[in-house]
């Protein structure tokens, strides 16, 4: 559980963040002017808003909503979660085009999951005729790979696509592929494999950080290889609400600001790549099809809200890289060399790596998890380092475990490229292990807010080995090549 503290801490952050970023105009503008990339263009996320957040509203009523959330245009929604692709048909393109002139706004984006990549041909001409220039869709193919199988799956749906992405070039589309659960595309690397392989820049990357593990490192990693090939970043997070009826508080804990995410990496990757893409601030309510509160103008507040968080997020990311260049400007030959000072010195071996048990074995090399409990090393609070059971390599100090209560030892930070992160084999949690012998350390937790770090290294204790503070480390193994 958050300590009290943590949450006033938040509350504070998100509150204060409405009066910038919604009410003046000058800190806008000074926010603009600082956040100039090398090109003179700002860097600045471009709003669409998703018209199912409003559920089965009509047009008429969705619309002057646009530009009150800062957002360009709408992306128009089909049934069953929005029903406004439907209204928009109904209503005639001479109406439909007349109400987005009344209220200053376009289509920017239509999404079309029923009809799937290879069924949008009519929806290419109602695109076309509107002036929209994205439509998000789901890709078709073998789910669960990895791998090779995995490389190939994506090509041979690529290989099926192309006479579809020729339609598509045809009106000026552009095919938005969403990464979705339990779908080809559904992992870091099969977007990656769909960016790597795609033959046309047509064909791109609707990405939801949803579907995918909620590490902001691994997050923003993956922003940075897909770089531009994203047309659409959904500001959404994983939320337990999302598939079956729960309060609205746990419900709304998909939206940025809310739940546990911290978009701060994920922007500042979005920044570092000068992403031009749509951003939506989105979340799916339970059942699908009601609006995600209420009201119309709660709707619109909810979703200020989270745009007020993303704008207190960009405007740290600014203080950072401002507050790095002070402290480089004095530095002759640019920036200053990292050290680590955590790190004590220690001696390298080229060897065998140290015998495991049985035990030891199960979870260093297997990905086994021991019981919780108070063994081990959980209650240990003495000054020293944690170093790997397996190959003696540092990995934590003391000073960095606190107490968590979650019956495994925990930390809120590493020893300096001692920890590695991947994807767990689960698909969701995020698996750390050794750098230097991979062998499996746990897993890491971000946004729990915990401690100020806001990251919980929740290790096993037979995957470490405590040296108290004077006492030598033993050599770190590097294996020798066999
Ligand atoms: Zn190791």
């Amino acid at each position: 559980m958050p300590t009290a503290s943590a949450m006033n801490r938040r509350q504070a952050l998100v509150s204060g963040a409405a009066g910038i970023s919604l009410a003046t105009t000058t800190s806008q503008q000074l926010l603009a002017e600082d956040t100039k990339s090398e090109d003179g263009e700002p860097f600045e996320l471009k709003y669409l808003l998703p018209s199912c957040m409003y559920g089965y509203s009509t047009l008429t009523e969705i619309l002057p909503e646009v530009s009150k959330i800062g957002a360009i245009g709408i992306d128009l929604w089909p049934k069953v979660h929005g029903n406004q692709r439907e209204q928009a048909s109904e209503m005639g393109e001479a109406a439909f085009s007349a109400l987005l002139r009344k209220n200053k706004t376009s289509v920017e984006c239509i999404t079309q999951y029923k009809l799937g990549p290879f069924g949008l041909k009519e929806e290419f001409r109602y695109a076309k005729l509107l002036g929209c220039k994205t439509i998000v869709t789901g890709a078709v193919g073998p789910r669960g790979l990895r791998g090779k199988a995995l490389k190939t799956a994506v090509g041979q749906f690529i290989e099926t696509l192309k006479p579809h992405l020729a339609a598509a070039e045809e009106s000026g589309v552009t095919i938005a592929i969403e990464n979705h659960g339990n779908n080809l595309i559904e992992s870091p690397d099969s977007l990656k494999w769909l960016m790597e392989l795609r033959p046309s820049d047509n064909l791109k990357i609707a990405l939801a950080p949803y579907h995918l593990p909620q590490d902001s490192v691994i997050l923003s990693d993956l922003i940075r290889s897909l770089g531009n090939s994203m047309a659409i970043f959904y500001a959404w997070q994983y939320g337990m609400g999302c598939m079956e009826k729960l309060p609205k508080s746990r419900e709304l804990l998909q939206m940025p600001g809310r739940g546990r995410l911290n978009f701060v990496p994920l922007l500042a990757a979005l920044k570092d790549v000068k992403f031009r893409g749509w951003t939506e601030i989105f979340m799916h309510p339970v059942p699908r099809g009601l609006p995600i509160l209420d009201s119309t103008a709660s709707v619109t507040a909810e979703i200020n809200r989270s745009r007020s968080y993303l704008s207190t997020c960009l405007e740290s990311i600014e203080n950072q890289s401002n507050s790095r260049d002070n402290a480089t400007a004095g530095t002759p030959g640019g920036k200053p060399k990292m050290t680590d000072d955590k790190k004590q010195t220690q001696k390298v071996v080229f060897d065998d790596y140290n015998k495991l048990n049985q035990r030891e074995a199960y979870v260093i090399l297997n990905q086994g998890t021991e019981p919780a409990g108070p063994g081990g090393y959980t209650m240990t609070k003495d000054p020293g380092t944690y170093i790997c059971r397996q190959c003696n390599a540092q990995l934590y100090k003391a000073e960095d475990k606190f107490e968590s209560h979650c019956g495994w030892p925990s930390f809120d930070d590493e020893i300096e490229g001692a920890v590695t992160r991947r994807v767990d084999t689960d698909g969701y949690r995020v698996e750390i292990v050794c750098s230097n012998c991979n062998g499996h350390l746990g897993h890491v937790f971000e946004g729990e807010r915990m401690t100020a770090k806001n990251t919980r290294h929740c290790v096993n204790s037979i995957s470490m080995k405590f040296i108290k503070k004077g006492q030598e480390l033993p050599a770190k193994i590097v294996k020798k090549k066999d």
